[in-house]
C-alpha cells in the first residue's frame, strides 16, 4: 500500500468502489465517471505507478490484467460488440491516477 494513493485506498477498502472482480492479485471496479456504457478499471493490488514502471517479472501480472479485462467484458455483455482495453501512461498519455490500471 502506497500512502496517499487513491487506488491503493480502494484496494484496502478505505474508499468504497463498485467492485466487479477480485482475486489475490487483481481488483476491478466500475469507473466513478464512466466514459462509455461499460467502463471498468482493472488494477493490480500491488502498487505499480504505470506500465512504464514495470519489469519483465511483471509480465504474468500484466497478462492476467488483460485476461480479467476480457472476462469482465464477457460478463458485462460487450464482448461480442467489442471494446477497448486502455492503459493511459504518464502525463502526455493522460494518466491522472498514478497506480497502474486498465480501462
Ligand atoms: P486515468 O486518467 O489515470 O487513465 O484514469 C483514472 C480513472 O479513474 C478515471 O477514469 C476516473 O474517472 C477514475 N477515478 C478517479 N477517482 C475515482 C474513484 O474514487 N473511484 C473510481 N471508481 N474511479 C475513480
Ligand atoms: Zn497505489
Amino acid at each position: 500500500m502506497t500512502t496517499g494513493c487513491l487506488f491503493c485506498r480502494i484496494v484496502s477498502r478505505d474508499i468504497p468502489a463498485a467492485v466487479v472482480y477480485e482475486d489475490e492479485q487483481i481488483l476491478a471496479f466500475d469507473d466513478i465517471n464512466p466514459q462509455a456504457p461499460v467502463h471498468t478499471l482493472v488494477i493490480p493490488k500491488l502498487h505499480l505507478s504505470s506500465i512504464a514502471e514495470t519489469t519483465p517479472e511483471d509480465a504474468p501480472l500484466l497478462g492476467q490484467l488483460i485476461r480479467v479485462g476480457s472476462q469482465i467484458a464477457r460478463d458485462k455483455g460487450v464482448a461480442e460488440t467489442g471494446y477497448r482495453l486502455v492503459a493511459n501512461t504518464g502525463r502526455h498519455g493522460g494518466q491522472s491516477v498514478l497506480h497502474l490500471h486498465l480501462h
